[in-house]
């Protein structure tokens, strides 16, 4: 019962109140009526056991009795008897063969399946003596209409359950429509990271409809939040580029003076260096708050991928060389497909760059591109120092760095170039996943589908593992 959806157990519920209300409904009825046909059937009895009485008269030479004691009336039957039980004139049920001695009052006597009541009165007719006058009704002839009512019923009841159960699973469904219509718009917002997606429920204006309301009301407030937020990060580094520039540009300015000493040069360059990697630190905050606003330019065109990965290896050559790293290209030559350039070439110039910082010294990266059916496979591959388990899925966030104390170097990292190489291969439709052993190295890997602009469900991505 736990795991079932509400809208059975509403309906349970109801249809088990339904049926044990039309039980009790029916059980209350049925025995009022009951005994309601009884009280009836021995009032008409007695009435007319009075009624034959009063006319029963003699005449003097005979015995003259009522001709209503011939008649069966609503299954009563009359019968007149003398003083010594011998019967006088009237009529006796067929079914009535016992003998029952006359007794004033009412009794009940059951024979057989068949229960009879009896109703006896003895009276004085003047000249004559005593006569006694007795009615026979067979209860079970009351109440055979009771019994049919009953039988019906209880074929009735059945249906009746049924129809509640089905009326019931309706009126409920119907009444969780705005539910579902609910839960599927949070799916949404919650899939699709899109705030801009409301409920907007119409038509009765009842519980529901106020709490989707108040649920589109928080949205709105939820959406303008996060909108400001992004602008901020936007405005922040905006206003930041500036100074960053004039420090950049003062410090080449100071290192072309030969007059400075060794001490002064080292800490210009130091302020150099930092003030670099703020720069790109801030060109990456500007790429991913444009990406988040939707204002991230994307111009897909068709490419030559293997001459654009070749480039992007060559140019990150001098970084490896410096390290002793040499980079080794598996690279199928020819593959077109339809890519942003810039965007193609961030993501490389990222992932090698980080085999390259997180390399050791004297190691290799390979640099991969294949294509597999209608999608393009790229990954890179270092022998360096790894990420550990525990800090390979956070990687892609936001300004997370994994132990940087592990280069043994300056960090100058950011923490912000594998979001954006995940947002650049997300918005090509692709997808981005990445295997490490600390210690042993990385390996980053990709699918783009070639043709971006087709259909998402009939892309194949290759067998290889990402
Ligand atoms: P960063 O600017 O710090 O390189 P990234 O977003 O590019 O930021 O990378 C996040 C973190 O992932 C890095 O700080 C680093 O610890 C880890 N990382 C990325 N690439 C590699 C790699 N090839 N080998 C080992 N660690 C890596």
């Amino acid at each position: 019962m736990k795991k079932l959806p509400l809208k059975w157990k509403l309906t349970i519920l109801y249809t088990a109140f339904m049926t044990i209300l039309t039980v009790v409904m029916l059980g209350v009825l049925l025995s009022l009526s009951s005994s309601e046909i009884l009280s009836s059937v021995e009032q008409e009895m007695e009435e007319k056991v009075f009624g034959v009485s009063e006319d029963i008269q003699w005449t003097g030479k005979r015995l003259q009795l009522d001709r209503d004691l011939y008649e069966v009336e609503n299954g009563i039957y009359l019968s007149a008897y003398n003083e010594n039980g011998s019967l006088l004139g009237g009529r006796i049920p067929y079914e009535f063969t016992e003998d029952v001695p006359l007794e004033e009052g009412l009794r009940k006597i059951s024979a057989g399946d068949i229960q009879w009541d009896i109703r006896d009165t003895a009276l004085e007719v003047p000249g004559y003596g005593t006569v006694w006058v007795r009615g026979i009704t067979s209860i079970t002839d009351a109440e055979s209409s009771l019994r049919i009512t009953v039988r019906f019923s209880l074929v009735l009841f059945p249906l009746m359950v049924a129809l509640a159960a089905v009326l019931g699973y309706l009126f409920v469904r119907r009444a969780f429509r705005p539910v579902a219509q609910l839960t599927a718009t949070a799916r949404e917002i919650y899939e699709k990271e899109d705030l801009s997606k409301r409920i907007g429920l119409t038509g009765e204006k009842n519980e529901i409809y106020v709490m989707a309301e108040t649920f589109d009301m928080m949205l709105d407030k939820l959406e303008a939040s996060f909108e400001k937020e992004k602008r901020f990060t936007s405005d922040a580094s905006h206003e930041l580029r500036t100074p960053v520039t004039v420090i950049l540009s003062q410090c080449d300015y100071l290192l072309e003076d030969r007059e400075l000493s060794e001490e002064e040069r080292s800490a210009v360059e130091a302020i150099r260096r930092k003030a670099r990697s703020m720069s790109k630190m801030i060109s990456q905050l500007l790429f991913l708050s444009r990406a988040d606003q939707g204002r991230q330019a994307v111009h897909k065109e068709l490419l030559d991928l293997s001459l654009i990965t070749e480039m992007a290896a060559e140019e990150q050559e001098a970084m490896a060389t410096e390290k002793n790293i040499s980079i080794v290209r598996d690279i199928e030559e020819g593959i077109e497909g339809y890519v942003d350039e810039t965007l193609f070439i961030r993501l490389w110039m990222n992932l090698i760059g980080n085999a390259i910082s997180y390399g050791k010294e004297g190691g290799w990266l390979k640099v991969s591109l294949k294509k597999e059916k209608n999608t393009v496979f790229g990954a890179v591959e270092d022998n360096g120092i790894g990420i550990s388990q525990e800090q390979l899925p956070h990687i892609w966030e936001r300004f997370y760095q994994a132990d940087t104390s592990r280069t043994g170097k300056e960090n100058t990292g950011s923490g912000l170039g594998l979001p954006m190489v995940k947002w650049i291969v997300e918005t090509h439709g692709g997808k981005i996943s990445v295997r490490s052993t600390p210690g042993a190295g990385s390996r980053f890997a990709f699918y783009l589908p070639l043709d971006p602009t087709a259909d998402p469900a009939a892309v194949t991505f290759g067998e290889k593992e990402v």
